[in-house]
């Protein structure tokens, strides 16, 4: 009741300070489209069909009359993603919880969604806001929602299968697929390369002519970060999700647990792989982590790490030396390993040990990881993020104009 009192006011005071901008906006849709008002059919609380409104053209500001459907009730500034009567239909009854709210201008799916980061089945996220619904919550949505635009992009873009950023060919897919794709790849017959790519990395990959070929020739590079979604939207196309390694990992953990696949964890500082091992396991107790093993050794001890990994019998081989050091190992003992899938991690088991703590939910759904990274390690940080993401957007808009040859 509180929450409908609070969108109603809201509501009508947002109508009434854009009054001259709804009145000018009215006039624009008549004078194009000699109609005021178009609606889509949607179906709102308790399955109840309403229309929700626009101007009936398409110039920018045509969703503002949704504030007259706050006004009555029929939606909300936060709630389940609105529905048309043919999604509503296909809604399995353990997810009928959202019909008992009225559907939101901002959803935690459409969040999410829109840096990226929708892993989970949106029936879950509408369950969970049920049981979380206050004034706190419900506008703490719908804060994060309008930062979330300004980086979300223009979901009317293509979204081809490959982007390339630099000649770096990155596969723009789910992360269901990408976790699908390793676990088939896993009964392959050579050990299959996996590479994540951000920003940094890609800074990295126009200066370093060998890590660059590398991803060339790797099986496969996921892009990680919002700064790829950034880059997609200034060359005009749409990034599907961002499938970064920190995300990926739980995920893949179950997986494994659930086909009895084995990993090995090589890398970080001594006793931290070993510490994501035991974290992982308590979390999927059926998980087997076949080694773990930390990344400070050197050159002269690599024919006994192989060996030692190989001895183990894991199917997936991940590597935490940070970029480019753990591909260009990978690379040069890929011939010799006999994990079927071997990738590059970065500093994922400083997560999982629980020796770095990660950014918040809030401030990934806002595409401000990495200013978390920032704020814990500003010494080393700085450069990578002050100076490379400006960078990195730079190199995009050369290669957007053609001036980018690698
Ligand atoms: N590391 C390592 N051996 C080395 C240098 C680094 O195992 O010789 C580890 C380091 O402890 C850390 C990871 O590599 O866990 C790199 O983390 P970073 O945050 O730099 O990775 P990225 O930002 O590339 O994901």
């Amino acid at each position: 009741m509180k929450l409908r009192a609070i969108d109603f006011v809201l509501a009508a005071a947002l109508l009434i300070v854009l009054a001259p901008v709804l009145a000018v906006r009215a006039l624009v849709s008549i004078l194009r489209s000699g109609r005021l008002f178009s609606g889509t059919d949607l179906v709102g609380r308790f399955g109840a069909p309403f229309r929700r409104l626009h101007f009936a053209d398409d110039a920018p500001g045509a969703g503002l009359p949704v504030l007259l459907n706050i006004l009555r009730g029929e939606m909300a500034f936060a709630g389940p993603r609105p529905l048309t009567a043919e999604e509503a239909a296909a809604i399995p009854a353990s997810g009928r919880i959202r019909f008992e709210m009225r559907p939101g201008l901002v959803s935690p799916y459409t969040l999410r969604a829109q840096v990226g980061i929708a892993y989970e089945d949106e029936e879950a996220l509408d369950r969970e806001f049920h049981a979380m619904q206050s004034v706190k919550h419900n506008f703490g949505l719908v804060l994060r929602a309008c930062v979330s635009q300004l980086l979300a992009g223009n979901t009317e873009s293509p979204a081809p299968d490959i982007l390339q950023f630099f000649g770096v060919p990155i596969a723009n897919t789910t992360m269901a697929e990408a976790i699908d794709w390793i676990a088939e790849r896993v009964r392959g017959d050579r050990a299959a390369i996996l590479a994540f790519v951000n920003p940094d990395c890609l800074n990295i990959a126009c200066v370093n002519p060998e890590y660059r070929s590398i991803l060339k020739a790797a099986d496969r590079v996921l892009p990680d970060g919002i700064g790829i979604r950034l880059g997609c939207r200034m060359l005009g196309v749409s990034l599907r999700a961002n499938v970064n390694g920190s995300d990926l990992f739980p995920r893949l953990c179950e997986r494994c647990a659930e086909e009895g696949l084995s990993l090995y964890l090589l890398g970080a500082r001594p006793g931290i792989a070993a510490l994501t091992a035991d974290n992982m396991r308590q979390r999927f107790p059926a998980l087997k982590i076949a080694g773990t093993r930390d990344g400070y050794f050197g050159e002269d001890d690599e024919p006994e790490v192989v060996e030692t990994i190989n001895r183990s019998g894991a199917d997936i081989l991940l590597v935490a030396f940070g970029v480019p050091r753990q591909e260009l190992w990978l690379w040069r003992h890929r011939d010799r390993l006999a994990p079927k899938v071997a990738m590059g991690v970065g500093g994922l088991f400083d997560f999982y040990s629980g020796w770095i703590p990660r950014a918040p939910l809030w401030m990934r759904e806002i595409g401000l990881e990495w200013s978390w990274r920032l704020l814990q390690e500003p010494t080393r940080m700085w450069r990578r993020y002050i100076i490379g993401n400006p960078l990195f957007l730079y190199r995009v808009w050369r290669q957007k104009l053609g001036k980018i040859n690698l």
